[in-house]
């Protein structure tokens, strides 16, 4: 049974979706005004395998991730550089696919942009205004906390101190808003070269927060069953989530919050505000691969803090490469026909451990040591010649299904074996004996494609993967 941490209750529980068999799951996204750091990717690899486990364990998930992209930020950068929001934030979109996908990262099912729901939002708030949870003041309309008495449920701050003293800075009139810690629900635009919709609630934009109210129970309906996203959302976002939609429904938002606690560099949470930011583009440049930063960031459980650290990537790169190898020799080890039995009971057991640590709150770090004491395990037996051929049909299926929910070995069909390497280095020499470089580039660009690296030596060739 799936059991992990829901920040609502602060306990680890049993999750049980509202309909049977199916998972409705939304997480909030990229504010795509720059390119995405490993930091954003820390949460967006914990989001997948969210997704991906609760795939594993049969359920049909629609999983919406939203993409900010109307925001102080966007504008101020688009105006600078004499850009549409749309044709500014456009590259980062595309960088945010690219990068998404080669950090393994399945997409989710809808990816909706705030620009193109402004209607949903005004809904929203005019909702919010009827129902006395919003008030509209000099041109932008603020969420009435006092409204609901609720809030801070999520985060267990306590605000009653907050709210009196602020109501002592109403009488004195300096605060266009009713209580310092209300929010804006809709901006009036500061001039006239700022972004702007003519909507039934007036000329503006939106607050960064009611986007993911009006996105999440548009796609996902009113109560829906996972909202997650990185620790740093809990306070103030998540919060004003609540009150924005429980405000308008009258109905419980979420019954399961998941967060993801943050990646550090040198005790610091890396953000794009402090400059301590690596993109994935810059690990890239340093020669790490995706592969080995995704087995960095899975490396630690979602709920415990990861930090930067150059030499533990190296090491991560090295594992990768380890157990890709392991793979490629299972998969081109000649076997005899028939069952060793202790083999057998190796893979049982380990899908069960692998199940086991999933469970247990998304123990992403317990999954990976399960397939490294695999991989010793079989490495052994191969070595032995103890493998036969049904455990190794067993065991090869067993990784794919561990695969699906970790993404670390990647395509079978990329992979090469050891002979096949070997066949296209020897036509590769050939090639270059008949001095036809074009087919020698040739052979090494697809070997290299594939992940093989050749180094010429005065000794012949060597390769590695
Ligand atoms: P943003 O682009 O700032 O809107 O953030 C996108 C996602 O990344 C959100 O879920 C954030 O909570 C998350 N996030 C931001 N900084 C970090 C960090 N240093 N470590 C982990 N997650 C982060
Ligand atoms: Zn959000």
């Amino acid at each position: 049974m799936l059991r992990f941490r829901n920040t609502l209750s602060g306990k680890v529980e049993e999750f049980h979706p509202m309909n049977e068999g199916e998972v409705r799951f939304y997480y909030c996204g990229p504010t795509v005004w720059e390119y995405g750091h490993i930091g954003n990717f820390r949460s967006a690899v914990a989001a997948d395998i969210v997704r991906r486990y609760l795939k594993f364990k049969g359920y049909k998930v629609t999983h919406v991730m939203n993409i900010t992209d109307v925001e102080d930020r966007i504008i101020a950068k688009s105006q600078e550089a004499g850009l549409s929001i749309d044709d500014y934030t456009a590259k980062y979109i595309d960088a945010l696919w690219e990068d998404f996908d080669a950090l393994g990262c399945e997409r989710p099912e809808i990816v909706p942009r705030a620009t193109r729901h402004i209607p949903e939002m005004v809904s929203l708030i005019e909702k919010l205004l009827e129902t006395n949870h919003a008030y509209a003041s000099d041109g932008s309309i603020y969420y009435r906390i006092a409204s609901f008495p609720e809030y801070g449920k999520l985060s267990k701050i306590n605000f009653a101190g907050n709210i009196a003293g602020a109501s002592e800075r109403i009488d004195t009139d300096k605060y266009e808003k009713e209580d310092a810690r209300d929010f804006a629900l809709w901006k009036e635009p500061a001039n006239e070269n700022e972004p702007a919709w003519d909507t039934a609630i007036g000329r503006g934009r939106p607050g960064w927060h009611i986007e993911c109210s009006a996105m999440s129970m548009k796609y996902l309906g009113e109560t829906f069953d996972i909202h997650a996203g990185g620790i740093d959302l809990v306070f103030p976002h998540h919060e004003n989530e609540i009150a924005q939609s429980e405000g308008a429904t009258g109905k419980q938002f979420v019954r399961y919050w998941i967060h993801f606690e943050h990646l550090k560099v040198e005790g610091e949470t890396m953000s794009k505000s402090k400059g301590n930011y690596y993109t994935y583009r810059d690990l890239k440049a340093k020669g790490y691969s995706a592969a080995g930063i995704r087995y960095f960031l899975l490396s630690v459980p979602y709920n415990k803090q990861i930090n930067l650290n150059f030499d533990v990537l190296a090491g991560a790169e090295k594992t990768v490469a380890g157990l890709r190898d392991f793979r490629a020799r299972l998969n081109e080890a000649k076997t005899e026909p028939g069952m060793n039995e202790a083999l057998h009971d190796i893979a049982l057991r380990a899908a069960e451990e692998f199940e086991a640590g999933m469970d247990d709150d998304l123990n992403t770090s317990v999954a990976l040591a399960v397939v490294h004491n695999l991989s010793r395990e079989v490495n052994t037996a191969l070595a032995r010649k103890k493998v036969k051929e049904e455990n190794k049909q067993e065991l090869l299926e067993l990784l794919k299904r561990i695969d699906t929910v970790l993404n670390i070995f990647g395509a079978e069909s990329n992979e090469m074996l050891d002979s096949e390497i070997q066949s296209l280095i020897d036509e590769r020499q050939e090639a270059r004996r008949r001095r036809d470089f074009h087919r020698s580039d040739e052979i090494r660009d697809e070997l290299a494609s594939r992940g093989i690296i050749l180094e010429d030596t005065k000794d012949g060739v060597r390769w590695r993967r």
